[in-house]
């Protein structure tokens, strides 16, 4: 004997009965079949808000039921040549629906007992429709009313299952029954005194699995819409993929703990009976699909699989008074149990001052009257708090029987969760070690779940999300970078780069899934909608999306505010903005501080000598235990273009203008001239090499006459030129001594200043050409010949190449 089962969707048409037809038949040249099938997909739902709608004297239930009613005419007519005939039975169904249901209208109530009358109607007319439809194809077929197969006790919803009576009464059924083909409704069933009972929701599962057992079937197939028991919920995560041999045991804490795909309580049956179980696609028959069975062999990866539980809440039971006291739990558990709570979970610390279980939401106002209730003496004596029940909150957890062999997986699951700033309330891990249980947000589960499954079925494949500010010249350059390295970065470095997200102060270009077309942006752009900064802050963090970084390639002050709330998400943040790294150092020191607490990283490699490694060097330098001493430097490509282009011959406003029109200044290139770009630059290396220094420390020897720096841009140009003796001097003086001007920071005896100075042939800082900067690093280990980190410091295409850097070093660790 085989049993096969279809679910809803297998069955909620009269197109994808026809599949179940071809299927069953194929079986049938193997053996005898029983098949189970589910109610037309959609019709439990249908049913029971028919039933609501009545107990609540809202008479939309008399539409719904004619929907239903039309739906499975429809499917009739589909499936039937003399559909006529049996319409009269599919209608007189659905007058005993109509009447149920005017009862319970009339009623304004609706029993749990009721409820199972009307839900049971799905499943017989399923399977009505089904034993018509073979019929007719000339398959000689047994319809076996499952109310007279199983029996169950009167818990009406959630009726438990007397093995014994189902045993004799299917085998007593089998006796007399001569067709090779049963079909017979999931789902439902009857008590001792003949009422219809259901055995939970998702349960036509079940039902084939305990007729399975009850006829000793050689296998059990559960017939869906997915190839098998997959790695984690499709509808979450987009990569998961079909398990093809799983355990008893795994498969079991799998829909235990919300995988859908099979109702938990199917295994058990089956598995004392050690018969094998399929999971199998109705739409993709030829696909494997999940052989479930008691010794699967070893497979490489160590997790089998993840699953979640929504809608839970957490009780924790506190107080100095359970120290040591024996009886607390055995109490607890005791009331919850009088009170028919299902605990999901339970962890206890070894203090034992605390003990905290998790129950599914809706049982939260029953559970906190009795337990409160329970220990009202301990209460009222101080000895312990009144319950403390806390929502919104899910279970996510890791299933395989491996992993109790292999050390450090929980580790990897709160390295994971925690760099993705998903905070783990509480954690349970059975001493069978097949299941890890952790308690999140119910609000970071889809991201929650990824994340794991990325670290656990996709080691090699890492989705990094990227929301850029300000694609503008630099910003355009780094999309551009991506788009050509998308390829290259996934199969090297398996890291999959999405721009998630392009904003400027007009518009807000935000892609649904998969990430923005990184060559038709600009389009798109100028006609979305614009978003506010903390808007787009708002975005980010309601995203929840896994691996996000922010990127800022704006001089924005107000883009800078929104580091602090992003990182304490565990949003990266690259800035090329310098606002911040130059900041009050209080607010510098707090986002570096923020980054660290909340397992993120705030990076700014760009803020001095664009694409050139500083600050990295830098890091790299002080982090193995060098002790920077001293710093000398040239970290303005602008004046370096400027004192590289003038030689008098020109008038020194003439050279600057080239050098904006050119794109080597900032927007007010006065920012660059009165050197308090170069001075935000030494004061950030100065405290990346470990020292608390204020911008107004660093000490400005201004070369430019106070006047140039009055009035607006244009101004400032006409004042250059009246200026222009004084630059003359300034450059001819130095000639005469055969140097060249440099504008140079320094760093030395832990004071930083910037200014003007004439270099000698010979100095590592003469000869610089274009847009050239140098960084000397004098260190305890190299103390006498510096470490000299020299190239292009300006620049869109090297600027963009350094944000890009880093925010592959956000991720890639
Ligand atoms: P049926 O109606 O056939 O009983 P269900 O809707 O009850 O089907 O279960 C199948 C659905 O379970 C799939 O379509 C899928 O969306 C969901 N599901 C959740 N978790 C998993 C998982 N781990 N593997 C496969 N499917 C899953
Ligand atoms: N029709 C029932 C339900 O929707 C049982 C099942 O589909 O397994 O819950
Ligand atoms: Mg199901």
């Amino acid at each position: 004997m085989q049993v096969l089962k279809f679910g809803g969707t297998s069955v909620a048409s009269a197109e994808n009965i026809g599949k179940v037809i071809a299927i069953v038949t194929s079986a049938l040249a193997h053996g005898p079949v029983v098949l189970v099938v589910s109610a037309l997909g959609g019709t439990t739902d249908a049913l029971i808000s028919a039933g609501r709608a009545a107990a609540a004297g809202d008479e939309s239930y008399q539409e719904t039921i004619r929907q239903l009613l039309a739906r499975h005419g429809e499917a009739l007519y589909a499936l039937l040549p003399n559909a006529l005939e049996f319409d009269k039975s599919i209608e007189e169904s659905f007058i005993e629906v109509l009447h149920l249901c005017k009862g319970i209208h009339a009623l304004g109530e609706l029993s749990p007992r009721t409820l199972d009358r009307l839900m049971s109607y799905g499943e017989l007319l399923s399977s009505r429709l089904v034993v018509a439809a073979l019929q007719a194809r000339g398959i000689a077929t047994a319809w076996a009313d499952s109310r007279q197969l199983i029996r169950t006790n009167s818990r009406f919803g959630m009726a438990q299952v007397d093995e014994a009576a189902t045993g004799q009464l299917t085998t007593d059924f089998q006796a007399k029954t001569t067709e090779n083909l049963w079909v017979a409704p999931g789902f439902i069933a009857a008590d001792a005194e003949g009422h219809t009972t259901t055995l939970g929701r998702g349960g036509s599962d079940y039902t084939a699995a305990i007729l399975a057992a009850a006829l000793g079937a050689e296998k059990l197939e559960i017939w869906t819409d997915v190839s098998g028991m997959l790695t984690a919920d499709p509808r979450l995560v987009r990569a998961a993929r079909p398990i093809a041999r799983i355990s008893y045991e795994e498969a079991m804490e799998l829909s235990h703990f919300g995988a859908k795909v099979l109702y938990a309580p199917t295994v058990q049956p089956v598995r004392q009976r050690g018969i094998p179980m399929w999971i199998k696609n109705t739409f993709a028959p030829a696909d494997y699909g999940t052989l479930v069975e008691v010794a699967p062999p070893p497979s490489p990866g160590v997790v089998k699989g993840l699953s979640s539980i929504g809608n839970l809440a957490l009780l924790n039971l506190e107080g100095g008074g359970m120290v040591g006291v024996p009886g607390f739990a055995a109490r607890l558990f005791a009331a919850l149990a009088r009170a028919r709570i299902n605990v999901v979970l339970i962890t206890q610390s070894s203090s034992e001052h605390s003990i905290c279980v998790g129950v599914n939401e809706g049982d939260v106002p029953a559970a906190q009257a009795i337990v409160d209730e329970e220990f009202a003496g301990e209460i009222a004596a101080g000895r312990l708090d009144p319950l403390r029940p806390e929502t919104g909150l899910a279970i996510v957890a890791l299933v395989g029987d491996n992993m109790r062999n292999h050390p450090g997986i929980s580790g990897r699951l709160f390295s994971a969760l925690g760099h993705n700033g998903v905070n783990i309330r509480a954690i349970a891990q059975g001493a069978s070690e097949r299941n890890i249980s952790t308690v999140i947000r119910a609000a970071d589960v889809r991201k929650a779940i990824n994340v794991l499954h990325e670290e656990f079925f996709e080691a090699t494949y890492k989705q990094v999300n990227i929301f850029l500010l300000g694609p503008g010249n630099v910003g355009g350059k780094l999309l551009a970078q991506v788009a050509k390295q998308q390829v290259y970065l996934r199969d090297k470095l398996g890291l999959d780069l999405r721009v998630v997200a392009i904003a400027n102060s007009r518009h807000c270009l935000v892609s649904d899934e998969g990430g923005l077309d990184l060559t038709a942006w600009p389009n798109a752009l100028e006609t979305a909608p614009a978003l506010s900064l903390p808007e787009l802050t708002k975005l980010i963090i309601s995203k929840n999306l896994r691996n996000s970084i922010f990127v800022d390639v704006t001089a924005n002050p107000a883009a800078a505010d929104q580091y602090a709330p992003l990182l304490a998400k565990s949003v990266a943040v690259v800035a090329c903005n310098k606002v911040a790294a130059s900041s009050e150092y209080a607010n510098y020191l707090q986002l570096k501080q923020l980054a660290q607490d909340f397992n993120t990283k705030f990076l700014f490699e760009t803020n001095v000598g664009a694409g050139l490694p500083v600050i990295g060097t830098l890091g790299d330098l002080t982090r193995s235990g060098d002790v920077v001493r001293r710093m000398q430097a040239v970290l303005s490509g602008t004046l370096n273009f400027v004192f590289n282009h003038y030689d008098g011959t020109r008038p020194f406003a003439e050279v600057v203008r080239q050098a904006q029109t050119e794109g080597y200044t900032e927007p007010d290139p006065r920012l660059d001239l009165n050197g308090s770009d170069v001075a935000r630059k030494i004061l950030i290396l100065a405290r990346e090499a470990g020292q608390k220094l204020e911008m107004r420390d660093v000490a400005n020897e201004s070369f430019l006459p106070s006047s140039c720096l009055e009035g607006d841009v244009e101004a400032f140009y006409k004042e250059l030129a009246v200026h222009e003796p004084h630059f003359k001097s300034l450059y001819e003086q130095a000639a005469s001594q055969g140097k060249r001007l440099k504008f140079v920071a320094q760093y030395a005896d832990s004071q930083a200043s910037v200014g003007l100075q004439s270099i000698a042939p010979g100095h590592d800082l003469y000869e610089l050409r274009g847009k050239d900067n140098v960084v000397l690093f004098y260190t305890d280990r190299y103390p006498e010949q510096p470490l000299v980190v020299k190239g292009a410091g300006a620049g869109a295409e090297v600027t963009a190449s350094g944000v890009f850097a880093d925010i592959i070093r956000s991720f890639n660790s």
